[in-house]
C-alpha cells in the first residue's frame, strides 16, 4: 500500500496530513496525486466521501508553494457547484496549507463584493468560487483569469444538474489553454464527456468504486407508507417521521432529514419545531448567514436535526451523523447514494431510513437496482388510518318499463343494481321478456305484405 510520503508531496503538506490524522491515501488520492504533481490533467470519477477534495488540494498546494500571486490574477481556480461545497473546500485548504504561505479567497454569493474585491486586489494563490459569482466579478472588471495555472472543476455532474455547464465552458475559455485541469465528477453523463473531451488534454483517468458498494457500515431500511386520506397525507407522513425519530431514541444523536422540495424542507422543519424537536432547515433560498449559522450548529452538535434539500447538503462533511432520514424517496437513484453517504463516514456506524409512499415505489425500485440490493422493510411505526370507503357512484341503469312512483330505499337500490348487473351479465334487459332481435314483436305492416302487394298497394 502506498504511503503519503511516497507521493512526492511537499514536506510541509505531509506534516499537515499527519496532523490531520490521515495514515494512508485513499484510492482517489493514490491515483490522482502523482499525475497531478507531474502537471498532467486528471479526470477523477469519484464522489464525495472518497477523499477527493484532498486528492486535488494536496498537489495544488505542493505545486503552488513556490511563486507568488499578482494583483487580480489568481494562480489557481477551484469551481464548486454550491456555496457550502466551496466553503468546505476552503476549509480543506486551510487545514492542508497551514504550514505553507499561500493566500486564498472564497467567492460565493451572499457575501459582499467589497470584501472579496479587496482580497482579489491583493493577489491570491487560490481562488475558490461558485461559477455565477466568479463571472460576476469578472464582468465587473475586477478579476483576470489569464494567470490561472491550475483549474479544478469539482462535482461536475452537479454543475450539470444545476445548469452551470455554459458558465463552466465560458470560464474555461477565459483561462489560458496551457493551464492544468483537474476535473471531478461522480458520473460521466454524455454532456460531461463532451466537456472533458473539449477542455482536458490527454487526462489521466481515475475511477473509484461508488460509495454505495463500499459503505457497509450504513444500516438501511425503508418504511412503506400508504398515506390514507389524500388531504391528510402530508401531515400523516410527518407523523411517521416523528415516530421514527422517537423510536430511534438516544441512538439518534443527530440526523439529516432530506426532502425533495424546498417548500417541504421548510414545512418539515417548522412542524418538527412545533412538536418540540430541535430542528432547522437548510436550502438554497435561505440567506447565506442563516445557512452558515445552521450548518455550524449542526457541525458543533448544538443542532440535532438538519432538514435539507439535496443541493444544500451536497458534499457536506460532518464526520459523525448518526442518522439520515429520507422524508421523500429521491427522484434520482444517485442522490440516494449521496444522501445516505452523509452517515456511516470513516468506518463509523450509521442508519439510513427512507419513507416510501405508494407513488414513490418506482423510484425505490430504481434505487434498489442501482445499489444492487433490496432495502429491508420496516414496520410503519404509526398505525395507518384505513382509506375511507368511497361510496361507489351509482351506475346509470337504463330505464325500465315500470317506473317506481316512490324513490327506492337504499337497500332496494342495491338490490336493483345487483339484479341489473346479473341481468346485464346475461346480455338481457331487466324486463325479462323474450330476447329481442331486430324490431321485436312490432312488425311494420308493409313487411307482412307480399312483394307484389307492396308494388301494387
Ligand atoms: P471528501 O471526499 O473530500 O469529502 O472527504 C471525505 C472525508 O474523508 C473528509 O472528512 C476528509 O477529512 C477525510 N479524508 C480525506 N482523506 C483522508 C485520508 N487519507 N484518510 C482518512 N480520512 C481522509
Amino acid at each position: 500500500m502506498t504511503k503519503f510520503n511516497e507521493l512526492n508531496l511537499n514536506p510541509k503538506v505531509l506534516k499537515a496530513i499527519e496532523e490531520a490524522g490521515y495514515e494512508t491515501p485513499t484510492p482517489i488520492q493514490e491515483g490522482a496525486i502523482p499525475p497531478a504533481l507531474e502537471g498532467k490533467d486528471v479526470l477523477g470519477i469519484a464522489q464525495t466521501g472518497t477523499g477527493k477534495t484532498a486528492s486535488f488540494t494536496l498537489p495544488m498546494i505542493t505545486l503552488l508553494a513556490r511563486g507568488r500571486a499578482r494583483a487580480r490574477m489568481p494562480r489557481s481556480l477551484v469551481l464548486c457547484p454550491t456555496r457550502e461545497l466551496a466553503a468546505q473546500v476552503a476549509e480543506n485548504f486551510d487545514t492542508y496549507a497551514k504550514n505553507v504561505k499561500l493566500t486564498k479567497a472564497l467567492l460565493i454569493g451572499g457575501v459582499s463584493f467589497k470584501e472579496q474585491d479587496a482580497l482579489i486586489d491583493r493577489g491570491v494563490d487560490v481562488l475558490i468560487a461558485t461559477p455565477g459569482r466568479l463571472l460576476d466579478h469578472f464582468e465587473r472588471g475586477k478579476l483576470l483569469l489569464t494567470g490561472v495555472q491550475i483549474m479544478v472543476v469539482d462535482e461536475a455532474d452537479r454543475m450539470l444538474d444545476m445548469g452551470f455547464i455554459p458558465d463552466i465552458e465560458r470560464i474555461f475559455s477565459l483561462t489560458p489553454f496551457t493551464r492544468q485541469t483537474l476535473f471531478f465528477s461522480a458520473t460521466m453523463a454524455p454532456e460531461i464527456e463532451r466537456i472533458t473531451d473539449t477542455f482536458l488534454s490527454a487526462p489521466t483517468r481515475i475511477e473509484v468504486a461508488r460509495q454505495a458498494t463500499a459503505s457497509e457500515t450504513i444500516e438501511q431500511s425503508v418504511v412503506m407508507f400508504k398515506g390514507g386520506r389524500r388531504d391528510r397525507e402530508a401531515s400523516a407522513k410527518r407523523q411517521v417521521l416523528r415516530s421514527l425519530i422517537d423510536s430511534e431514541g438516544e441512538k439518534c444523536t443527530n440526523a439529516i432529514i432530506f426532502c425533495n422540495r424546498k417548500t417541504d424542507v421548510d414545512i418539515c422543519a417548522k412542524s418538527l419545531k412545533k412538536y418540540g424537536y430541535d430542528a432547522a432547515a437548510i436550502h438554497g433560498d435561505l440567506d447565506q448567514s442563516q445557512r452558515t449559522k445552521t450548518l455550524d450548529g449542526f457541525r458543533d452538535g448544538t443542532l440535532r436535526l438538519l432538514v435539507a434539500s439535496d443541493v444544500a447538503a451536497r458534499g457536506l462533511d460532518v464526520p459523525s451523523v448518526s442518522h439520515v432520514i429520507n422524508f421523500d424517496v429521491p427522484g434520482h437513484p444517485e442522490d440516494y447514494v449521496h444522501r445516505i453517504g452523509r452517515t456511516g463516514r470513516a468506518g463509523r456506524e450509521g442508519k439510513a431510513i427512507t419513507i416510501c409512499s405508494g407513488r414513490d415505489e418506482k423510484a425505490l425500485a430504481a434505487i434498489e437496482k442501482l445499489i444492487q440490493k433490496e432495502i429491508p422493510r420496516l414496520d410503519n411505526p404509526v398505525k395507518e388510518e384505513p382509506k375511507p370507503e368511497r361510496p361507489k357512484p351509482e351506475k346509470k341503469t337504463r330505464p325500465t318499463e315500470v317506473r317506481p312512483t316512490e324513490a327506492p330505499k337504499r337497500d332496494d337500490k342495491r338490490e336493483d343494481r345487483k339484479k341489473d348487473k346479473e341481468v346485464r351479465g346475461r346480455g338481457r334487459r331487466a324486463d325479462n321478456g323474450p330476447s329481442v332481435v331486430g324490431m321485436g314483436d312490432h312488425l311494420p305492416s308493409f313487411i307482412a305484405l307480399s312483394f307484389d302487394e307492396r308494388r301494387t298497394g
